[in-house]
């Protein structure tokens, strides 16, 4: 299969030969021609497949067509915002479509002057846009094409009001294409809601969170867990690395102790200012520093090159966190290694993340490190706790022995 069987335009397969796309992904391969068509779109793949593409493509392909529509796209983080547009405006680099990028945190003037150009496709967070539809400066009634991208994180982060006043907002004749890594059932809810008869997309997600990245469990005490940040930080060769955090204090905190430890960290995450968010991922893209460190603002969607490791200083509460997490390292086909700092407090997570994954994460550790437990029996894997126990997975388990010091 290559680009030119899905029927794209002569402008976009130039662009596409140009950027030395070789072929579509398998989703880009399923949610392509339907779009075209006109029908509504779910599609769902593990992270880093394509699925910008995907939707780009497509929308920009009937974009061209005399008579031209209008597209709206919406992002839950101003990152991924800013990274669609940058996608939109590569992808029709040959088209001349205006285009006008709304999120929140920085001031009004340049999107105004982006919405008073007629823009042909608008990316925004649903925060901003709604405030520009409130002072009058753009109306949805000409969309015709509306994109939801990482929409089970929109909905996580509590924006399932705004994204339905939007919605609302845009012609019910429009073409609804919604995107998401994983489709939970808050995300089938709206689905079935906000879209007509949708063609499906699936890619399911297998340990491949990304088949490229390899993944090992590093089972550690809970006071010890900085220590070995430090040692594992000493064994590998990382080019760039992220560093991811469940709290934005933890973030911070363990930030600062890097930092007194010599290495070179920017940190990510929502309680900084705009300005420090987008100069702190320049310098990471840039390669002016080799460790971010970032809470989960960071983990979705984000298309990152050139990132060797992922390390997951706390397991993340949600398992497809786990995903989206790792699917920052071993993008597009190149090599990456996700390790997951593991207290035996945080079990029970690993579990569901295995559970997700189809597979046990391998156990690891760090040969010169004096662990303050026997790091095996910290944290069994499935096997050995159902041989031990005669219990599956996802139930709670209790450790054999939890010395005290
Ligand atoms: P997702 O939204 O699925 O997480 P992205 O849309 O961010 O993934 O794409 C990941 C990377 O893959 C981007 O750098 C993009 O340029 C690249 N990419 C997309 N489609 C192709 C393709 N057909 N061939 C090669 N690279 C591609
Ligand atoms: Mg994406």
């Amino acid at each position: 299969m290559n680009f030119k069987d899905l029927g794209l335009c002569p402008e976009l397969l130039q662009t596409i030969e140009e950027l030395g796309y070789e072929e579509p992904t398998p989703v880009q391969v399923k949610a392509i021609p339907p779009i075209i068509e006109g029908r509504d779109m779910v599609g769902s793949a593990q992270t880093g497949t394509g699925k910008t593409a995907a939707f780009a493509l497509p929308t920009l392909h009937r974009l061209a067509k005399p008579g031209a529509c209008r597209a709206l796209a919406l992002a839950p983080t101003r990152e991924l915002a800013i990274q669609i547009e940058e996608n939109f405006r590569k992808y029709g680099n040959q088209m001349g479509f205006n285009m006008a990028l709304l999120y929140g945190g920085v001031k009004y003037g340049k999107q105004l002057d982006q919405l008073r150009n007629n823009p042909d496709v608008v990316v925004a967070t649903p925060g901003r846009l709604l405030d520009h539809i409130g002072q009058g400066n753009l109306d949805l009634s000409n969309i015709e094409i509306l994109i939801l991208d990482e929409v089970d994180r929109m909905l996580d982060m509590g924006f399932i009001e705004d994204v339905t006043k939007i919605i609302q907002k845009t012609p019910r004749s429009r073409q609804t294409l919604l995107f998401s890594a994983t489709i939970p059932d808050s995300v089938v809810r709206l689905a079935d809601w906000a879209l007509d008869n949708p063609a499906e997309a699936k890619i399911d997600i297998k340990i491949s969170a990304a088949d490229t990245v390899s993944h090992a469990l590093y089972p550690v005490p809970a006071i010890q867990k900085f220590d070995l940040l430090i040692a594992l930080l000493k064994n590998i060769e990382f080019e760039n690395l992220i560093i991811f955090f469940q709290t934005r204090r933890g973030t911070d905190k363990i930030s600062r102790w890097l930092t007194e430890h010599g290495q070179d960290v920017r940190v990510l995450h929502s309680d900084l200012k705009q300005r420090d968010r987008m100069s702190a991922l320049q310098d990471f893209k840039d390669g002016k520093v080799k460790i971010l460190s970032a809470t989960d603002v960071a983990s979705r969607g984000l298309d990152i090159t050139n990132v060797t490791h992922v390390i997951n200083y706390d397991v993340p509460q949600h398992s497809e966190d786990y995903v989206h997490r790792i699917g920052r390292t071993g993008r597009a086909r190149t090599e990456g290694e996700a390790f997951t700092l593991c207290k035996p407090e945080e079990l029970p997570l690993v579990q569901s993340i295995e559970k997700l994954l189809g597979n046990p994460l391998p156990r690891k550790f760090v040969d010169d490190f004096s662990y303050r437990d026997s790091p095996a029996e910290m944290v069994p894997t499935g096997a050995e706790v159902s041989k031990k126990r005669n219990r599956g997975f996802g139930k709670q388990v209790s450790f054999g022995s939890r010395r005290r010091r």
